[in-house]
């Protein structure tokens, strides 16, 4: 064990071992109240077909819930893909007369730092490169159990449970034990299993395997050891009437990116966006520019929205423009990413960020008013969103050069803007994008191929629309809210059926 792990383990272990009745070691659950969503709004933008698809679930679910509580549980009520996710689905179950109810269970610091190596094993990483044993384990029980009790007095038989991620597995015989239907839910998983990944499979089987579903978002994320039958593919989805995603016509485009900063003010008009709850909202806050560099008025631009990650390669980006498109077109490079202060203690996203900076200053002077590094401000996540799909829309090409990815909702939200996106062939990303039809797939590692999908989209505007038709198609059909619904619904139907259907 490495040095300094010794108070810890001291600590945690007698945690681990005093009585489980000590109320004192129990952090209390959390009840997210979720306000619910007009289902209508969907109607907008679906077809005839799934129009009429989706009444008949949110029908069908309104009848088979009946009575039954659908709880859905995590360890986080912000931040992070799954919180959203959560939140836009509830609040129009919500609204379709289904009694759901989200419930976030707390921890110590031990508890997860435990959860936070399982979720790195399972990525595929050493994580802290500490191990998962029985000390992890003893930890890892002790908090789930704490939760369970305080669940287990809400849940009645015949409720719905999902339980989401890691941090959650350990609930799942306790509630199952109270009658209720447990379902185990995997927002993470990876390409190709290593010995880290099987090692956090190993730890969580036990936990994980009396859940009567398990699911996960594709099918090569699905754990070997698991009884395949029981295994569910359901896919993220997409809000489209989020601020990240709510249409916004091109004067709102650019008011947004005038008051952010990142165009030349022309003062067009207000700069508002709609909340998630539909109330109004205003960009009041400022994008920080690397070297102070806007972006051009009606020049192309290629953008990359994500995390300072090294996994989402944004160096290899920029060599890939650098050198595969900057010299045969005008176009510009956008990165845009959390503001630095969101980075602050990430010493990873720090550095990735730090690199990039450098970078940028590193280039030819007369390539650097041509790249351009954002930092976005988050303190107010739905203006943060209303940004995002601002630049999104704005841009002429959308990249997403990630060397690994879970499912990448960055190129959901681009392709349903009607973009055509450049992507690496990782992940769930190949699930989204049908390669030389709804977008461009690229091998990741592969800069030359990155330059010259980007390039050939720049040079053939009419392929680059037609590309972005098909992407917003593709989308609707297979990535909106109401297709990740009615998997829910015929999901319960199974379970509560027994799965004789
Ligand atoms: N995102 C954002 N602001 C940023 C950077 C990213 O809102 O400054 C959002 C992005 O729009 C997407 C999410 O964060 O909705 C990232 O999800 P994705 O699956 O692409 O990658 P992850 O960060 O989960 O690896």
């Amino acid at each position: 064990m490495r040095a300094g792990g010794a108070a810890t383990t001291v600590t945690a272990m007698a945690r681990a071992t005093k009585p489980r009745t000590r109320q004192a070691d129990v952090v209390p659950i959390e009840h997210v109240h979720v306000a619910p969503l007009a289902i209508e709004r969907f109607f907008d933008v679906l077809s005839a077909e799934q129009k009429a698809e989706f009444e008949e679930t949110i029908s069908r679910g309104r009848e088979l819930l009946a009575g039954r509580v659908v709880w859905s549980v995590n360890s986080t009520a912000k931040g992070g893909g799954v919180a959203e996710l959560l939140r836009s689905l509830m609040a129009y179950a919500r609204a379709g007369g289904v009694d759901a109810r989200w419930v976030v269970i707390g921890g110590e610091a031990d508890f997860f730092r435990v959860t936070k190596r399982i979720h790195n094993h399972l990525h595929g990483w050493a994580g802290d490169g500490g191990p998962l044993g029985e000390l992890e384990r003893a930890i890892y029980e002790s908090a789930c159990a704490g939760a369970a009790r305080q669940l287990a007095e809400l849940v009645k038989p015949g409720d719905i449970v999902l339980l989401h991620d890691p941090q959650t597995a350990g609930l799942t015989a306790a509630l199952k034990q109270r009658g209720a239907h447990v379902i185990w839910r995997a927002h993470v998983g990876l390409d190709l299993p290593n010995d880290y990944a099987r090692d956090a499979w190993a730890f969580l089987q036990r936990y994980v395997e009396p859940a009567e579903a398990y699911v996960f978002s594709r099918q090569a994320y699905a754990w070997e050891p698991l009884d395949p039958d029981r295994v569910i593919i359901i896919p993220p989805s997409i809000d489209p009437f989020s601020p990240k995603n709510e249409e916004l016509d091109a004067p709102a485009v650019r008011a947004i990116l005038e008051a952010s900063g990142m165009l030349a003010d022309g003062a067009s008009r207000p700069a508002v966006y709609l909340h998630q709850d539909g109330t109004p909202g205003r960009i009041d806050r400022h994008v920080e520019l690397v070297g102070n560099v806007g972006l051009p008025d009606d020049t192309p631009l290629v953008t990359q929205v994500s995390r300072w990650d090294r996994l989402k390669d944004p160096l290899g980006l920029i060599e890939s423009f650098v050198t595969g498109v900057a010299h045969d077109s005008d176009a510009h490079l956008l990165l845009a990413g959390p503001e630095t202060s969101a980075v602050a203690d990430d010493p990873e996203g720090a550095g990735v960020l730090n690199a990039c900076i450098e970078r940028w200053h590193s280039l030819a002077p007369e390539m650097r008013p041509r790249i351009h590094l954002a930092l976005l401000p988050m303190a107010d996540t739905e203006e943060n969103a209303a940004m995002v799909n601002a630049i999104q829309r704005w841009s002429t090409v959308v990249v997403q050069k990630s060397l690994a990815e879970g499912f990448g909702l960055t190129v959901a939200e681009a392709m349903w803007k009607g973009k055509p996106v450049v992507a690496g062939a990782v992940g769930g990303i190949q699930d989204q994008i049908v390669n030389g039809e709804s977008g461009l797939l690229v091998p990741p590692e592969d800069l030359r191929a990155f330059g010259e999908a980007m390039l050939g989209l720049l040079l053939d505007p009419e392929r680059a629309e037609q590309i972005g038709r098909s992407a917003q198609e593709r989308v609707r059909q297979e990535f909106l809210g109401s297709r990740h619904l009615r998997q829910y619904v015929d999901l319960f139907e199974r379970v509560i059926g027994g799965w004789s259907t």
